[in-house]
């Protein structure tokens, strides 16, 4: 049976049992996941990020964000975990690059309602963080098929209102605050400016490579590991508002709370062009 995340007896009601972490939900033991907490899945991908960011950045912001929400949500009482990332998404526009390895729309779909099926069998809310711009037809028509089975599924999107699309300031802030060491800022190259919904025809037709001969699209050289964490906070806040108190659209989307502000994606200093 579905109940809302805004329906009575809905998450608001769990309470925290005294427990394992919420992060570290594949240590647990089958019994200490009878509770049935809220499962929340990050989802990533395995693409290319430009010369200087790694593979699996999308999948490290896809966990930080899961990780840091459910803490916040812990500390308020809820009784949430984390799972395992997916960590291969639709990555057909990343295609011409190296390094990139991806499952597609169709496999990934059928990845999440097959995770969605099994976890409703023991627990009754599941959410997934999705990183990856790309994953989001899939995450969408996932989750929609499994709302339609009366299950209580739905999704957020771990990014930043109006930042720069790939591997630009945003990406590498944000690596540069959850791990330095993967982050290659003498290879940061400025990419491609411009906002994303003005590139999409081209990158549809011919992929990012099409519109980004680096792969970038936006400004990584101003990126800053402190830039970085304030854009962590920023989006742990927001999954962690919206698995709390957001509703559900017609995409499975857990909304902001109304009473949300959305904070200025861009750090002072930035070029307007450059995103
Ligand atoms: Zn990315």
């Amino acid at each position: 049976m579905i109940t809302g995340p805004g329906g009575s007896g809905g998450p608001s009601a769990r309470r925290t049992p005294p427990g394992p972490p919420a992060s570290s939900f594949a240590r647990w033991t089958s019994p200490q996941a009878e509770g049935g907490p809220t499962l929340i899945v990050p989802v990533g991908s395995l693409e290319q990020h430009g010369p200087h960011l790694p593979l699996d950045t999308d999948s490290v912001i896809a966990v930080a964000a899961a990780t840091s929400a459910a803490e916040l949500l812990t500390a308020g009482g809820e009784y949430v975990a984390v799972a395992p990332v997916v960590a291969y998404g639709a990555s057909g526009e990343h295609q011409d690059f190296a390094g990139t390895v991806s499952i597609g729309r169709d496999v990934l779909t059928a990845v999440l309602i097959e995770i969605g099926r099994s976890v409703g069998t023991w627990t009754t809310r599941l959410v997934f963080v999705n990183a990856h711009g790309g994953n989001g037809a899939a995450v969408r028509d996932a989750v929609r098929l499994l709302r339609a089975e009366s299950r209580d599924v739905s999704w957020v999107a771990a990014g930043v209102p109006g930042g720069d699309a790939h591997a630009g300031h945003v990406e590498t802030s944000m690596m540069l605050h959850l791990r330095p060491a993967s982050v290659h800022m003498d290879r940061a190259v400025r990419g491609t400016g411009g906002a994303i919904e003005q590139l999409l025809p081209a990158l549809r037709e011919g992929g990012v490579r099409a519109v980004s001969p680096t792969g970038v699209l936006g400004d990584p050289r101003t990126a800053d590991a402190q830039d970085g964490a304030r854009l962590c906070g920023l989006i742990a806040h927001d999954v962690a508002d919206r698995i709390r108190h957001g509703c559900v659209d017609d995409a499975g989307l857990l909304t902001a709370p109304a009473r949300e502000t959305v904070a200025s994606p861009q750090p002072p200093g930035v070029p307007a062009g450059s995103r």
